[in-house]
């Protein structure tokens, strides 16, 4: 029997299932391997039992945390689909923020007064809360990056398939950057946060002229202070440095850094 595959989605912009979808190399080869089994992005059929449930999204709502559970329940393996779901991704940043004031942050000071507000899509207004999935039920493996590495799915999926366990080494960002013969942004003046980054995505955006913002993560060893410490000798304000750690890694740095 093919295994079950299923995928889900919470609070994203869908652009992980997109990148799945965009396999286009492996895509027709795993059909032969697998039953996708629910793809909202792609097929309308559900299934009650998974033997892998990919997850894309961040948790937001308690309705959306029951769901998981559900999902949780339903699935063998269940693996997190995208800097969303492994993170909290940029969304988390209004953790750090009053309901009140981030809802007037996005729509305007005076938009409490010309709209009701909407507890349902507004969830922060009563849940104040942006939450990883992995906080809300136990995740088996995670394909980080915003969006995630097509290769590292590919190889998740193979592994599961011929019963190996999948590896996703902690690497930082600069081992595959200076495996790319890249000059770092350091030594022309910018900074980045590829120190404290998960690798695994090829050092994609520096291979093209820009510098890591730190999609994957935190590494789980990533010394941080220092990394703060040099952000701050290159003359980043304290500003500057809580934006840069509050871009992808708020919910995995919240509590250390003050608010600025
Ligand atoms: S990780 Fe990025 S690409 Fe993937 S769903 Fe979230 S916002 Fe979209
Ligand atoms: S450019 Fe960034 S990722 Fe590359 S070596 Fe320098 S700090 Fe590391
Ligand atoms: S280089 Fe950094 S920002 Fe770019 S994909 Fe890799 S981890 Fe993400």
């Amino acid at each position: 029997m093919k295994p079950k595959i299923a995928f889900f989605d919470f609070a994203s912009c869908e652009g992980c299932q997109l990148a799945v979808l965009n396999c286009e190399d492996i895509l027709l080869d795993l059909l032969n391997l697998v039953d996708i089994v629910e793809f909202r992005e792609a097929i309308s059929e559900k299934a009650p039992r998974y033997d892998v449930a990919f997850v894309e999204g961040s948790i937001n709502r308690e309705k959306d945390a029951v769901r998981l559970r559900e999902i949780r329940a339903r699935s063998r393996v269940l693996v997190a689909l995208g800097a969303c779901a492994c993170g909290g991704n940029v969304q988390a940043r209004s953790n750090a923020l009053p309901p009140v004031e981030n809802y007037d942050r996005v729509y305007g000071k005076d938009a409490r007064n010309r709209v009701q507000v909407d507890n349902e899509f507004w969830p922060y207004w009563t849940h104040a809360r942006v939450q990883p999935i992995g906080d809300v039920v136990d995740v088996d493996y995670y394909l980080r990056g915003c969006p995630i590495a097509p290769g590292e799915f590919a190889h998740l999926v193979k592994s599961l398939i011929v019963g190996a366990i999948p590896s996703f080494p902690a690497n930082a960002v600069c081992v595959e950057c200076k495996e790319n013969g890249n000059e770092c942004v350091f030594d022309h003046g910018d900074t980045c946060m590829g120190q404290i980054t998960w690798g695994g995505c090829g050092a994609v955006c520096v291979n093209n002229g820009y510098r890591c913002d730190g999609c994957r993560g935190l590494l789980p060893h990533a010394n941080v202070d220092a990394h703060r410490a040099l952000l701050a000798e290159r003359e980043l304000s304290p500003s500057d440095i809580h934006n840069r750690y509050g871009l992808f890694l708020s919910a995995q740095t919240r509590g250390k850094e003050a608010r600025v």
